[in-house]
């Protein structure tokens, strides 16, 4: 063994203890640290030829890149929906790389048992049933991306034909119809050979609405002539967290031949709640369901889960058959159900977090993020220089500049926010007008962090 290596060993504990005392530090200073690091990161350095062993590792690291590191998983970073790290989350993700578990497959560890015991309790969390079984990935894109995946099989079953040995080709012009998909079924699309183009924009209802227009989906259906689709719906819009009416479209499957993906990323947790729990309904009636743990469950990245009620097209998809792992029976490894063959066993921070906090402690989350985000949606609205471009439907406060929102000044304002180091929201376009987001989604936000977004916001407009 190299001689820095075998030194690490033999002073692991103390490694793994100063490498606590810095998490210890940085977390302890979240709150305080500037939501984002504006300024240009160090050069790159060469590689090192010889290695300065663990500890030093640490002391260049804690020099030279961490003050540079963000404050995303604080409380008041408000940008795209980006939640923090549960504590017992953290611990969790600690003990992932300690135990280095590869969850492809079930042989010789309890892990994937793990796994299959988390994402049976997140089936519960989200009211879907039995029908739908389900895998840990990388985040919401891969859950869209496997979820379409299977949706692509399906066309072809219904077609005669097999996509996965025979390819996308065989399937012709595929229609896949959504209202307010998030950009990332554009991206699962082109991954799929289906293509970007062919996800075909469906009326939105009117009245400030980015919820999927029921009627226009059924007349789009009937153009098709019989043709099986894929109809993407969508749980949360990025927007102003618009639900798709999900009871209404799955009844459209008396009429029309279409597999039904649901878009959940975020807008799932409503579920938690019982005063929100309603925009979900209708959810375990889809085909496959994405829904993101980074965001709303407050987990390290990366992790996300998909569903689906068709395992068998997803094994079609998915498996990697090979001479020794051979074809799966029974109950398939995870190596046959996602992208990856090996994996981390990223079940482990989603499991700790639900042991920790429970369905309530999560469902408090939930809650306090939306009333956070409806009492800074009212405090902006009386803000003088500012306007709502939508009402606050959950957790996200969609506003703009009272007087000409140019895209130009829109950025000026985030720019300026940010710069104040309180507050980090991302910029967007809704109905044609430039505006901004402040995203709920992490744990540590509190009614004090409301209030210094709106004293920030105040100074800068
Ligand atoms: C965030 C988000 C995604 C993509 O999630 P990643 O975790 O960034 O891959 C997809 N859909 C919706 C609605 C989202 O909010």
């Amino acid at each position: 063994m190299h001689r820095t290596l075998a030194d690490d060993l033999s002073r692991l504990p103390e490694l793994l203890s100063t490498a606590r005392d810095l998490a210890v530090q940085e977390l302890a200073g979240l709150a305080e640290r500037p939501v984002v690091r504006l300024d240009k990161a160090p050069d790159p350095e060469a590689l090192p030829g010889i290695g300065a062993g663990g500890e030093a590792a640490l002391a260049r690291f804690a020099e030279r890149w961490a003050p540079g590191f963000s404050g995303s998983a604080g409380p008041r970073y408000l940008g795209f929906v980006t939640g923090g790290a549960t504590p017992a989350s953290v611990a969790g993700d600690w003990l992932t790389g300690a135990y280095d578990q590869n969850g492809s497959g079930a042989a010789g560890s309890w892990a994937t048992a793990l796994e299959r015991e988390t994402v049976g309790w997140l089936r519960e969390l989200f009211g879907l049933g039995a029908a739908h079984s389900g895998a840990f990935v990388t985040g919401a894109t891969t859950s869209n991306t496997v979820g379409l995946a299977i949706a692509r099989e399906w066309l072809g079953e219904r077609l005669g034909v097999s996509v996965s040995r025979d390819g996308t080709a065989a399937l012709g012009r595929v229609e896949v119809l959504s209202g307010s998909p998030h950009s990332s079924i554009g991206k699962a699309l082109s991954v799929l050979g289906i293509g970007r183009d062919r996800l075909r924009s469906v009326p939105v209802l009117p009245g400030n609405r980015e919820a999927v227009d029921v009627a226009a989906l059924d007349r789009a259906l009937s153009e098709l002539d019989g043709r099986p689709a894929i109809v993407v719906a969508n749980a949360g819009t990025v927007n102003t967290v618009d639900f798709d009416d999900l009871r209404a479209i799955a009844a459209l499957k008396e009429r029309h031949d279409f597999w039904l993906h649901v878009d959940a990323a975020f807008g799932g947790f409503a579920a938690l709640s019982p005063s929100y729990a309603a925009l979900v309904d209708g959810l375990d009636a889809a085909d496959s369901v994405c829904v993101d743990l980074h965001k709303w469950l407050n987990v390290p990245y990366d992790a996300a889960v998909q569903f689906t009620r068709r395992r068998d097209l997803q094994v079609a998809v998915f498996h990697n058959a090979s001479p020794y792992l051979g074809l799966p029976v029974g109950e398939p490894d995870f190596v046959h159900l996602t992208p990856e063959n090996s994996r981390r066993l990223r079940a482990l921070p989603a499991w700790f977090s639900l042991v920790a906090y429970g369905r309530e402690g999560h469902r408090e989350i939930v809650e306090r993020n939306v009333a956070l985000a409806r009492d800074l949606g009212e405090r902006i609205a009386g803000l003088d220089g500012l306007r709502l471009l939508a009402p606050v439907r959950l957790n996200v406060v969609c506003f703009t500049l009272a007087e000409d929102p140019t895209r130009e000044r829109v950025a000026e304002l985030a720019h300026a926010l940010a710069e104040t180091g309180e507050v980090f929201v991302t910029p967007t376009v809704y109905d044609g007008t430039p505006g901004l987001r402040a995203a709920f989604s992490n744990w540590r936000t509190s009614a004090d962090d409301v209030d210094r977004i709106i004293g920030a916001v105040t100074r800068v407009r």
